[in-house]
């Protein structure tokens, strides 16, 4: 199933300037997508490709810098410290 940002990502027709939909979206890097498009003007039914691409950081995240051999893997979450919290592996004594 397609995300809702490539279904919004507005591309007008290169040919009669018509509204457009993503038909296919394809990764060709983590930074760059193959988007192929259909204008939805019955009389036109242009198609085409577009490339989407990150150019430049706005406002820095906080994992860091955008690399360019891959996305930043996320921490594994920290194990639970709450003596109350057990996890759900754990065996129970049978009721006496
Ligand atoms: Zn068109």
């Amino acid at each position: 199933m397609k995300s809702d940002i490539f279904q919004r990502a507005s591309f007008p027709c290169p040919v009669c300037t018509g509204n457009a939909k993503i038909r296919e979206s394809e990764a060709l890097s983590h930074t760059t997508r193959r988007l192929k498009y259909l204008c939805l003007d019955v009389e036109c039914g242009h198609t085409w490709v577009a490339h989407l691409t990150y150019v430049s950081t706005l406002s820095p995240s906080a994992l860091g810098p955008v690399h360019p051999m891959g996305p930043r893997k996320r921490p594994p979450p920290e194990p639970l410290t709450n003596p109350l919290i057990r996890p759900l592996t754990e065996t129970r004594k049978p009721a006496a």
